[in-house]
């Protein structure tokens, strides 16, 4: 088992810190690491897609667990698989796609983990529809604080903890997890513009039950009577008879296709993402989307996942990495939501990776992050002057709006906030008292929280 003392850092490249980077490829290995953490303690890793610092761990341990990543079984007529938490919904997406399953939930990538998805309980444009990630996981193996691996079914308290509780209950070894049935690999897809926020608000309340995914780009640049304009995207997997006959499409209908650009340069001048830069792309990118277009088919790739393409597009905001801002308001808190999308818009943040989407009915994990409500998702350049004091801000109308912030995303909320935004707090830290009385499993997230 290899074990190096590296650099570790989320998605957004901010607060890099120093651990011993172990990677077990075997559960007797991963066993021997827990019980090996030291003072310091450990945290699984999966691909690093949390923006923040949720799995990294100053002066311990990081257990990276894509050295296990089996697919167990599949079962294609039920519809489930079972695979070590490693697995990449890629890598699920290549196995399933042609035996026509898809993932329940994916997020705007697919390089992330199946213990990645479960740790943060993640959601995707489909939320209004299934929810978060966890409701269609049926059961998992956890590595607990003791050494012991228990088999933990849905519903029971201790999935509720670990669904969402970023890794803090344990290491995810296995799970199994319900699938979606599709026809093709393709998606059909309708786009329109909204000219503002309120008429964006009125489009997606009015629409999104007709389709299984929706989401709106927002152009937070955008002033006065454009405040809040935006590209809304929503569509469902195409059925056999959407794709025209004679086509390759139609006759390798369950084909997983992907587009790869060149990466991203390692070196970005400083400053390359201004106002200036991003105001002209986001006038751009309103102005190229069609007013109005129904039916377009669409790979997979582009619709969930056009980001993937661009390999370590991350590092476009050069050294000093970016912030991803996310939070939910109920439903009832638009006048929150408007007074948010006016202020960032005001502060005139350069951010053209901006989405809105209207959450559903919320699932039982005890820090799972969607509610009902409206979800807004921003990213910005961390160097940004005054930023933090903005930021936090914003997060004290949010928790006075009854609404909480995306852990996996956060890398800089104060503690005093978390217990409004997350009532069963309380439990969670109970059974993580009595679980893992030692406190083997931390992360820098917990530290800085006090999870
Ligand atoms: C471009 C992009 C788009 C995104 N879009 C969305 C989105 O639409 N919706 C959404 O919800 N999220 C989104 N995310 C965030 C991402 O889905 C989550 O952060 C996810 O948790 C990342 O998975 P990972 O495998 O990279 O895990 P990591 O980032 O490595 O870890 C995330 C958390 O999961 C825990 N964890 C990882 N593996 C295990 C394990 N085996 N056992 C227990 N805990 C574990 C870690 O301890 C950590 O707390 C996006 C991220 C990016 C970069």
């Amino acid at each position: 088992m290899s074990a190096d003392t590296v650099p570790v850092t989320g998605w957004g490249r901010t607060a890099p810190t120093t651990a011993r980077l172990i990677r077990p490829r075997t559960y007797e290995e991963a066993v021997a690491a827990v019980r090996d953490c030291g003072a310091r303690g450990g945290i699984p890793r999966g691909l690093g897609r949390a923006y923040g610092d949720a799995a990294q761990n100053a002066g311990g341990a990081v257990l990276d667990m894509t050295g296990l990543d089996r697919i167990h079984a599949i079962d294609a007529d039920g519809g489930t698989v079972r695979c070590d938490a490693g697995v990449s919904l890629h890598r699920l997406m290549e196995v399933l796609l042609p035996l026509g399953w898809f993932v329940p939930v994916t997020p705007g990538t697919r390089y992330v983990t199946v213990g990645g998805a479960i740790g943060a309980d993640i959601h995707g444009k489909n939320h209004h529809v299934s929810g978060s990630f966890a409701r269609h996981v049926l059961s998992l193996e956890l590595l607990t604080a003791d050494g012991g691996i228990r088999t933990v079914a849905h519903g029971t308290p201790l999935f509720d903890a670990t669904a969402g509780g970023m890794g803090l209950t344990g290491v995810i070894l296995t799970a199994t997890v319900r699938l979606q049935p599709v026809e093709t690999s393709l998606m059909t897809v309708d786009t329109e513009r909204a000219g503002d926020l309120d008429d964006l608000m009125a489009r997606l309340t009015a629409g999104d039950h007709r389709y299984r995914y929706s989401v709106a780009w927002i152009d937070l640049l955008a002033r006065g009577a454009a405040t809040g304009r935006a590209v809304v995207t929503r569509g469902d997997h195409a059925p056999l008879d959407a794709l025209p006959a004679g086509t390759r499409a139609r006759r390798e209908p369950l084909a997983f296709r992907t587009s790869r650009l060149p990466p991203a340069p390692s070196f970005v001048p400083g400053g390359l993402l201004n106002r200036t830069t991003v105001g002209i792309f986001n006038e751009l990118w309103y102005r190229k989307a069609p007013r109005a277009r129904t039916g377009q088919l669409q790979r997979i790739s582009t619709f969930f996942h056009p980001l993937d393409g661009v390999p370590h597009w991350n590092r476009v905001y050069g050294r000093g990495g970016f912030v991803q801002y996310q939070f939910v308001v109920g439903h009832g808190q638009e006048d929150a939501l408007r007074r948010i999308v006016r202020r960032i818009s005001a502060r005139r943040c350069p951010s053209f990776l901006a989405v809105l989407k209207r959450f559903g009915d919320a699932d039982a994990g005890w820090l799972s992050f969607p509610a009902p409500g409206w979800t807004l998702a921003l990213d910005i350049p961390a160097d940004l002057p005054g930023l933090g004091t903005f930021l936090d801000e914003l997060d004290e109308e949010v928790a006075s709006a009854g609404g909480r912030v995306y852990l996996a995303k956060d890398s800089r909320l104060r503690p005093e906030l978390l217990a409004a935004m997350y009532p069963r707090l309380a439990d969670f830290r109970a059974l993580r008292a009595e679980l893992d009385p030692r406190g083997v499993f931390v992360s820098d997230l917990a530290r800085r929280l006090h999870l």
